[in-house]
């Protein structure tokens, strides 16, 4: 039988990969202009990193990690999402020690043991920014323009915004108090799930996605009520910024983070159309992560965006760029001489940096045409032995079906000369 691919994993095709760089060429230019710079982790880092990293009790290292022990025997993990490595490559590689804050974006494939579903997959891929070293309102406005920014390049409509703030760690234990005696007597009705994280990390529940629990926590006390001064006045800084950079969003007191690390600002951007799966963007600031991974105490604040995802977004709203012809001229040699002539040409006009090509398979003069349409060509340039004997090149116009006959000696200037204008 067959080799097939793994389950939750796909084969981007020629056609598909195209819509993939212009999304990667538009987030990379967006990324420029704020100011972000590239940074490159491993694939794979000790398991210890996101233990620490991305927490014990999360879905992600409880139950979704590709884990394995390598050949020395230590315990090595497949990326499930890359703000951990980027705080461990700030620590190791002393980014602390440049002009800070350090802005840095990252594009690239993570892997999750998820249940594969339409926008689920166990290899996807994120694009995401990290911002360490600064602690202010303007750092949490700045991140978030840079998404909006983006969304509005690329023409998305009807995103939605949420953004809150989970407070301090020091606000959140009375939060934490309060909810535990709000959910006390409901704890028997809440699911399984949520009867573990009572204990444990009570803040979850407020985001489960089972509509019991929704029901049930319907009027649970929210981080909002809890706020201490410090988290409060940041937040409200957060959120005049927003408007000030006439971001369109709306406070949702139920979006939360379950851990400790996880401060003030959250934020989730949300597009209906792409189904069940419909959160594109999630992120926040982690001013305890830094610390936590062994670095000294650092603010930092960041996103993830799911590329399938924005994908499919662009795909249902009818956003993806139309795709532009592959070559320019196609040559159509007849004969070996003519071939040899037409195959000097064509290195000439590639090393001009113009796109050409020609049949490799030895086709009919038919087959060949019909090879220059489906590639989309502007151009057909014959050369068959009756050419050759009179020393020209027949360019056949493929749009309008127009031929003029140019002197082998000029053709190459004459290509060239159709190229740089355009047609
Ligand atoms: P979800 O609730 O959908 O599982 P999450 O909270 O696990 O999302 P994050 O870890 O915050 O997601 O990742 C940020 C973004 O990455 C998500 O908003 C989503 O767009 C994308 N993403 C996460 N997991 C997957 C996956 N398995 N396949 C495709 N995209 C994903
Ligand atoms: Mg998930």
């Amino acid at each position: 039988m067959a080799i097939q691919r793994p389950k939750g994993t796909q084969d981007l095709l020629p056609g598909t990969v195209e819509q993939w760089q212009y999304l990667e060429d538009t987030i990379r230019n967006v990324c420029r202009e704020f100011g972000y710079e590239e940074i490159r982790t491993p694939m794979f880092e000790a398991t210890e990193l996101f233990q620490r990293g991305v927490g014990q009790t999360t879905d992600i290292v409880k139950k979704e990690m590709y884990t394995f022990l390598d050949k020395g025997d230590r315990s090595m993990t497949l990326r499930p999402e890359m703000t951990a490595s980027v705080c461990r490559a700030y620590v190791e590689d002393k980014l602390y020690g440049q002009p800070q804050p350090v802005k840095l974006y990252y594009v690239g494939p993570m892997f999750r043991y998820e249940r594969p579903q339409s926008g689920r997959y166990r290899q996807f891929h994120q694009f995401g920014v990290e911002v360490l070293g600064a602690d202010q309102p303007l750092v949490d406005a700045e991140v978030i323009s840079l998404v909006w920014n983006l969304y509005k390049r690329l023409g998305l409509v009807g995103l939605e915004v949420h953004v809150n703030s989970v407070g301090c760690p020091t606000c959140r234990a009375e939060h934490r108090k309060r909810l535990q005696e709000f959910l006390d007597e409901r704890q028997s009705e809440l699911c399984s799930d949520c009867q573990e994280r009572f204990e444990r990390n009570p803040l979850r529940i407020l985001d489960c996605k089972n509509p019991s629990c929704q029901t049930l926590t319907a009027g649970a006390p929210t981080t909002k009520d809890t706020l201490c001064e410090e988290c409060s006045t940041h937040f409200e800084g957060v959120l005049a910024l927003l408007g000030a950079a006439g971001v369109v969003y709306r406070v949702n007191p139920r979006l939360v983070r379950g851990l400790d690390y996880y401060t003030k600002t959250a934020f989730e951007v949300m597009v209906e159309e792409i189904g069940a799966q419909s959160a594109i963007c999630g992120g926040g600031r982690y001013d305890g992560l830094v610390e936590e991974i062994g670095g000294s105490p650092t603010p930092g604040i960041g996103f993830a965006m799911g590329i399938e995802r924005v994908l499919a977004a662009l795909q249902v709203q009818n956003k993806l760029p139309e795709q532009k012809p592959k070559l320019f001229a196609m040559f159509i040699a007849l004969g070996e001489k003519a071939q040899n002539k037409a195959f000097s040409l064509l290195c000439e006009l590639r090393d001009q940096g113009i796109p050409v090509g020609m049949d490799l398979l030895g086709r009919s003069l038919k087959a060949q045409l019909k090879a220059a349409d489906r590639q989309n060509a502007r151009f057909a340039l014959i050369l068959g032995e009756a050419e050759l004997e009179k020393n020209v090149l027949l360019i056949r116009d493929l749009t309008i079906g127009e031929q003029t006959e140019v002197s082998l000696d000029k053709s190459l200037q004459e290509i060239n000369k159709k190229y740089q204008r355009g047609v």
